[in-house]
C-alpha cells in the first residue's frame, strides 16, 4: 500500500476540483449592462428584479436585499422586536454571526445543543426556555433543514419568534416546503463561500409582510414605502445591496437549481459508498429532508475505531492527498472569547463538543465535481484510515 502523502508518499489526487465561483459570459454582461447604466447603487432595478426572483423561487410572499447575511440577522431580530434582557436561543455550531447578531441588538444569546445531524435539537431548545426567551435562531447547518416540525411546535407553544439563519440553505427543502418559509422570517447569504454568491451580499424572506418591511426600512435609513427622499420614520442605516451584486447574483440565481441538483445526485453516490466504511459515522437519514443543498458534505469519524488519530491530524493527512476544501470548528462557538465579554448563557452541549472532536466537511464546490472525481475523495479517505496506525505514531 502506497505511502502517506503527509509521509513523503504519491497523493491521491493532483488535479483540482470544481472552482468557484462559477460564472461565464452572462455575469460579464449583466455587470456591463450596470457599468452602462449609470446606475451603480442600491436602485439599479436589477436590485428590485433580484429580490423577487429570489422570493419567488422560495414562494415566499416578501423579500428584503440587503449588504450581507450578517446585518440580515440584526435586522431581523430588531424588527422582531427583540432586545435588551430578551433571550435568544442559538446553536453552538454555526458561523459566529448567527449568535454576534444577538449580542448586537443587545439581547442573551443562549446555546442549546445540537443534534446528530448538527442542528438545532429540539429536546435542548425546550430544556433552555426561560420566561425571558424570545426568539430561536434556527440554523439549517450545512444546508441541511432542521427539524422545523418540532422546533416550530415548541415556537408556538412557548409564542417566540422563529429566525431561520438560511446562510447555508438556498434551496433546500422540508417536507417540499422551501426552508425560509417555514418560520416567521428567514435570513440567507451571498459571501464568497455560499451557494449563490455575488462576493458579499443578503436577503430576508418570509411570510410577514411587518418584519420585512421594518427590516427594509433599518436598510434604507429608516424611509418608508411611498415616503420621500428626506422622510425618515425609523432608526435605520445602509445596508443597501448594489447594482453589481444584483446582476451578478440574478445569473448565479439561474445556474443554481442545476448546481442543487448535481450536489444532491453526487452526495447520494457518496452516502452509498461511504455507509460502507466502518470508521466514519453516517449522519441520521430523515426523508422530512427533501432537499439538502449540500453547502456542507458533513462528515463524522468514528474515532473508537481510528486509535489515537485526531480529527485535525485525519483533515491534514486528507488534505495531503490532494483534497480541497475541508474544514471543521476547533471548538463550539461559544468557546470563542468574544462570549466571554457578554452576557450570554450557555446549556450542556455534549453533542456540540463531540462534533468538535469528530467532524469535518468537505465544501460545496467539491459536491459539483464529476462522480468520477469524487471518487478520488472516497480513495483518500479509505487510504488515510488504512494508515490510522502512523498517523496515531506521528501525533
Ligand atoms: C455566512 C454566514 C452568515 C453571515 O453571512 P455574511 O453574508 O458573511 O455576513 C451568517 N450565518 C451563517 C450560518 C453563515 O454561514
Amino acid at each position: 500500500m502506497s505511502q502517506l502523502a503527509l509521509a513523503g508518499g504519491l497523493p491521491v489526487r493532483t488535479a483540482p476540483f470544481a472552482k468557484w465561483p462559477i460564472f461565464g459570459d452572462d455575469e460579464r454582461r449583466a455587470l456591463l449592462d450596470v457599468l452602462e447604466s449609470g446606475e451603480w447603487g442600491g436602485y439599479h432595478p436589477s436590485v428590485k428584479q433580484f429580490e423577487a426572483a429570489f422570493a419567488a423561487f422560495h414562494q415566499a410572499p416578501f423579500a428584503a436585499v440587503a449588504a450581507n447575511g450578517t446585518v440580515t440577522l440584526e435586522a431581523a431580530l430588531h424588527a422582531a422586536g427583540v432586545g435588551a434582557g430578551d433571550e435568544v436561543i442559538v446553536p453552538p455550531i454555526t458561523f459566529v454571526a448567527t449568535a454576534a447578531a444577538v449580542l448586537r441588538v443587545g439581547a442573551i444569546p443562549v446555546f442549546a445543543d445540537v443534534d446528530a445531524a448538527l442542528n438545532l435539537s429540539p429536546e435542548a431548545v425546550r430544556a433552555a426556555i426561560t420566561p425571558k426567551t424570545r426568539a430561536l435562531m434556527v440554523v439549517h447547518f450545512a444546508g441541511r433543514p432542521a427539524d422545523m416540525d418540532a422546533l416550530l411546535e415548541i415556537a408556538r407553544q412557548h409564542q417566540l419568534t422563529v429566525i431561520e439563519d438560511a446562510a447555508h440553505a438556498h434551496g433546500a427543502q422540508w417536507r417540499g416546503r422551501h426552508v425560509g418559509t417555514l418560520g416567521d422570517i428567514a435570513s440567507f447569504s451571498f459571501q464568497h463561500s455560499k451557494n449563490l454568491t455575488a462576493g458579499e451580499g443578503g436577503i430576508l424572506i418570509g411570510n410577514r409582510e411587518d418584519l420585512i418591511e421594518g427590516a427594509r426600512s433599518i436598510f434604507n435609513q429608516g424611509r418608508i414605502p411611498g415616503g420621500a427622499w428626506y422622510q425618515h420614520e425609523n432608526l435605520g442605516t445602509n445596508n443597501r445591496l448594489t447594482g453589481w451584486q444584483a446582476a451578478v447574483l440574478l445569473c448565479q440565481l439561474a445556474r443554481l437549481p442545476e448546481q442543487l441538483e448535481r450536489r444532491a445526485r453526487n452526495a447520494e453516490w457518496l452516502n452509498r459508498e461511504l455507509a460502507a466504511l466502518d470508521f466514519l459515522e453516517p449522519l441520521p437519514a430523515d426523508p422530512r429532508v427533501t432537499l439538502h443543498s449540500y453547502y456542507l458534505y458533513v462528515l463524522r469519524l468514528r474515532l473508537d475505531r481510528l486509535p489515537g488519530v485526531t480529527r485535525d491530524a485525519f483533515t491534514a493527512a486528507l488534505a495531503a492527498e490532494g483534497i480541497p476544501g475541508i474544514s471543521s470548528y476547533p471548538r463550539p462557538l461559544y468557546a470563542n472569547n468574544v462570549f466571554r465579554k457578554y452576557e450570554c448563557r450557555i446549556t450542556p452541549c455534549p453533542e456540540a463538543e463531540r462534533s468538535c472532536r469528530d467532524a469535518f466537511w468537505v465544501s460545496h464546490n467539491v459536491m459539483l465535481a464529476e462522480t468520477d472525481e469524487l471518487k478520488d475523495l472516497v480513495a483518500a479517505l479509505k487510504k488515510v484510515a488504512a494508515h490510522a496506525g502512523e498517523l496515531a505514531a506521528r501525533v
